[in-house]
């Protein structure tokens, strides 16, 4: 697992992975993730579990059609992979068994499974979601910081072929396609 080091070196990281990806961002809510994809991808390359909430409920933040959403967001990403397209996969990520689908998604097309997990503190994912329009629970927040620490304990063992843990100050981070 390749820790930041960006915060050393005053260079920033570079990620290079073949186009046969399938990126997997993962963080708390708040942490940066759709922000971090927007500037680097088309529209067409993230999925993102919040607009496929959007997709079938009109609302991003319904927690109560999760089991549908789920179903589309692996179903999109599926089609992509089986297409043979780079795909960015933005979700919280936070559960082992999200993870999993994901990676054997990745797998059963044979694409490189890449995690990237954004290590930022509770402190700034709470100020962030404060200042954003739709605002996640105050409450969840504590919740998934307790996740994001599991994550980092599980992650080394669940099977990627990548996984990069970007810090607060690495959100200047390389996304290099090979060619
Ligand atoms: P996500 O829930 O992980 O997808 O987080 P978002 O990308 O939606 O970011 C949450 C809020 O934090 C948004 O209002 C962003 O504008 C803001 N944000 C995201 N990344 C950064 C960053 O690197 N610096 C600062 N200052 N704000 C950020
Ligand atoms: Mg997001």
């Amino acid at each position: 697992m390749e820790r930041a080091t960006a915060g050393d070196t005053g260079m920033p990281i570079r990620v290079s992975v073949p186009p046969r990806t399938l990126l997997v961002l993962c963080g708390p809510a708040g942490s940066g993730k759709s922000t971090f994809a927007a500037l680097r991808f088309g529209t067409t390359i993230i999925v993102s579990s919040d607009h496929c909430r959007e997709l079938i409920c009109d609302d991003a933040s319904n927690q109560q059609v999760n089991r549908d959403t789920f179903d589309l967001f692996y179903y999109i990403i599926s089609k992509r992979l089986y297409l043979g397209r780079f795909t960015v996969a933005d979700s919280t990520a936070l559960y082992p068994d999200a993870r999993r689908r994901l990676r054997e998604i990745a797998r059963r097309y044979g694409f490189l499974a890449c995690l990237l997990i954004f290590d930022t503190s509770q402190e700034t994912c709470l100020q962030r979601n404060e200042l954003r329009e739709r605002k996640v629970e105050a409450r969840v927040m504590p919740y998934h910081a307790g996740l994001l620490q599991q994550t980092l304990r599980d992650a080394p063992n669940e099977g990627w072929d990548q996984i990069h843990v970007l810090g607060e100050q690495d959100m200047d981070t390389i996304i290099e396609i090979q060619i």
